[in-house]
């Protein structure tokens, strides 16, 4: 008799095998602790401005500062040492960034967690095998959708000011952009966290793919070494695995996130029999030696590649913290403008041409005030002085200076430029220049 085959269900809808609960020892309590650091860092992010974009208003967030989206050099100092933050540690550490701090394994694994705990709460409320399925399933839904609609408030933060997205929120906008936007995500949040989880890793996650190819034979791994074959098969590694892969078959599955219950479980079963752990992280997958090493081995800088690789990111740090130390919040510049190198006013005194640049990238409006050092009876012909720029607000023009004709012929002056909040000055130094006598 044929044995009835069950049919294949959607990838998306598949219960995922519930894994054992590994044991409270080991890796996986510093892997909670981490992981609640981490969400405590994904809140302060955008929140502290320590990095987000605002889209509407083109800003960039970054270390407090706020920076204009055209400030390329902040910006490419910043792409390009994220960048090498994530080279960095791809090769010197494999795939410990997803198992430890990436959020959509946190958020998963924090999913599971309540869905279990939830089924415990309707075991104990709910008589009937239905009546504590539909209430667990009721309970786990309600808390995924509460909890959605925080964490894609707190998604959007990293793009749209907080304040504005709280305002969007409360008055349940589904017309604008943002409101759509928001809408969307937490919907995408709600389906990720009760279907996807952790198949999201090894289906669409891109990173997952890129961390596979930056890896080398020196990159931290998971591996399975059993010289003795003191493996009793119990699969208790198997069981604990959320990712749902048998670490005995290799150490190389893109499945792996290197989160280490395989450890702990192996460990954890073998103690009984006196016997150590045959599942370990190490690099490249050697065999622990068991000599000491030196410190900086230890930490992963295993051959010349790491330490450069390393350079060129504090390199790219530092860079981006001179840039942002030596920026001003209000750009000036002047440059005399010799198209003409002077003109003859109508009152008989003589006009030199300037041109001025300004730039306020600064959260504040400023007054922009400019006069002239070293010349007896020079004035500034501006309609407006001082001049108010708004934030964000850039502005280039040219403007006449103007001074009693007579003198030397090349006059030294300086033209001085100063915002109102008095951080930024500039001067320039030029010649004001008057005609040939004679002329
Ligand atoms: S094989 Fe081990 S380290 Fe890799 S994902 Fe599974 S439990 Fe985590
Ligand atoms: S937990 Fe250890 S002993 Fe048990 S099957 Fe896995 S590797 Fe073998």
């Amino acid at each position: 008799m044929n044995t009835p085959v069950p049919p294949a269900r959607h990838w998306l809808l598949a219960e995922k095998r519930p894994a054992l609960p590994p044991p409270g020892r080991g890796h996986r309590p510093l892997r909670k602790l981490i992981h609640l650091a981490c969400f405590l860092v994904f809140l302060a992010l955008p929140f502290a401005n320590v990095m987000r974009f605002d889209i509407p208003r083109q800003r960039f967030f970054f270390a407090g500062f706020e920076v204009l989206i055209s400030e390329f050099s902040i910006l490419f100092f910043a792409l390009m040492f994220l960048m090498f933050v994530i080279a960095v540690v791809a090769i010197m550490y494999g795939r410990v960034y997803c198992g430890y701090a990436c959020p959509q394994m946190i958020f998963s694994e924090a999913s599971t967690a309540v869905e279990a705990w939830t089924a415990g709460l309707a075991r104990r409320w709910a008589a009937g095998p239905r009546a504590r399925k539909l209430l667990g399933r009721g309970l786990f839904l309600a808390i995924l959708a509460a909890a959605s609609v925080f964490l894609a408030f707190v998604f959007m933060s990293y793009f749209i000011e907080p304040r504005d997205l709280l305002h969007r929120l409360l008055r349940l906008d589904l017309v604008s952009t943002g409101g759509i936007l928001g809408a969307s995500v937490t919907l995408l949040t709600f389906l990720d966290f009760t279907l996807v989880k952790q198949t999201f890793c090894t289906t669409v996650c891109p990173y997952g793919y890129f961390q596979g190819l930056l890896q080398d034979r020196h990159s931290l791994l998971v591996a399975y070494q059993d010289g003795t074959g003191a493996c009793i098969d119990c699969k208790k590694c198997v069981r604990v695995c959320e990712m749902g892969i048998d670490i005995r078959k290799g150490p190389y599955q893109i499945e792996c996130v290197h989160c280490g219950d395989c450890i702990d479980a192996c460990d954890e079963v073998l103690a009984k029999v006196g016997h150590p752990g045959l599942i370990h992280y190490s690099w490249g997958g050697a065999v622990p030696s068991g000599t000491a090493e030196p410190w900086y081995r230890r930490w992963g800088l295993r051959d010349p590649k790491r330490f450069v690789i390393l350079f060129v990111m504090v390199a790219y740090l530092s860079a981006l913290g001179l840039t942002l130390y030596l920026r001003k919040p209000v750009l000036m510049r002047l440059t005399p403008d010799r198209t003409t190198l002077y003109t003859l006013l109508p009152d008989g005194s003589v006009a030199n041409r300037v041109r001025m640049n300004l730039a306020n990238r600064s959260p504040r409006a400023v007054e922009i005030r400019v006069w002239v050092e070293g010349l007896a009876g020079a004035r500034v012909l501006l309609d407006r002085n001082p001049l108010t720029l708004a934030p964000g607000a850039a502005l280039e023009r040219t403007f006449d200076i103007a001074a009693p004709a007579g003198g030397q012929e090349l006059n030294p002056i300086r033209v001085v430029i100063q915002s109102s909040d008095q951080a930024a000055s500039d001067a320039a130094e030029m010649n004001f220049i008057m005609p040939t006598k004679g002329n």
